[in-house]
């Protein structure tokens, strides 16, 4: 009999995906010997609200472009697909539902280990999965106040600071950047050849799949 599958949930608005979540996730699938790193872009992150984001198909195809021929990772779409917002343990559920008995890590930067206090079900999605923190800005990873006195499984990922961020990038793209130090050849040809980021390109923020 084979041994429960340990795969780790990668969750973001990936606006664009960049170096710095390649690191985590590699850093996640090998510190913790994970079958696999599952990237779930969010469809419509409520956290996000009112800011603008790239249409998902374009957040899809990044991350795939991203994750390339990576070992051990897979993009999944379901937060795509599914209606009304991202919620987290929406998304644990249903994989829990696939993959009964399996081990799962949620992997998170410093930033969202921080409000993970907001979330929706935040605690019972703490007792269905084990956090595995980065810190972000060359900090160990710190738990919230909510969070001293309220048990949960975490583990630290071993990540050097990696100073990138989506924002970070995409301000780089609005000001004619070269992107690839930041997001590796596949994804800044990508936001090249599509127009991304430029600011008022329609092509970036289709109507229809803009952040209500
Ligand atoms: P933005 O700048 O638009 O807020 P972001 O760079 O934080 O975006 P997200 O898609 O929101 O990217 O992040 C997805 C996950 O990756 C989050 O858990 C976040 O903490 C983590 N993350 C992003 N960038 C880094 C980084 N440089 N180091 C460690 N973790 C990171």
């Amino acid at each position: 009999m084979s041994a429960p599958l340990k795969i780790g949930l990668f969750g973001g608005s990936f606006d664009p995906p960049h170096l710095g979540h390649l690191a985590l996730a590699r850093q996640a699938r090998d510190q913790l010997a994970l079958d696999e790193v599952r990237w779930v872009p969010a469809g419509h992150p409520w956290q996000k609200a009112g800011q603008a984001l790239a249409a998902g198909a374009h957040r899809l195809a990044m991350v795939t472009a991203m994750v390339g021929a990576e070992p051990r990772m897979v993009v999944d779409d379901v937060e795509l697909r599914r209606e009304g917002p991202s919620y987290t343990i929406d998304t644990v559920e249903a994989l829990r539902r696939r993959l009964p008995g399996a081990t799962l890590f949620l992997v998170l930067g410093q930033d969202q280990y921080t409000r993970l206090p907001t979330w929706h079900r935040w605690r019972e999605l703490l007792s269905a999965v084990t956090l595995a923190v980065a810190g972000r800005g060359g900090a160990p990873p710190q738990p919230p106040p909510e969070l001293v006195a309220v048990w949960h499984r975490i583990v630290v990922l071993d990540l050097p600071p990696v100073a990138v961020s989506s924002t970070a990038v995409r301000a780089a793209a609005a000001a004619g950047a070269d992107l690839r130090a930041l997001v590796g050849d596949a994804v800044a040809g990508y936001i090249d050849r599509h127009g991304l980021y430029r600011g008022t390109s329609p092509g970036d923020l289709p109507p229809a799949t803009a952040r209500s």
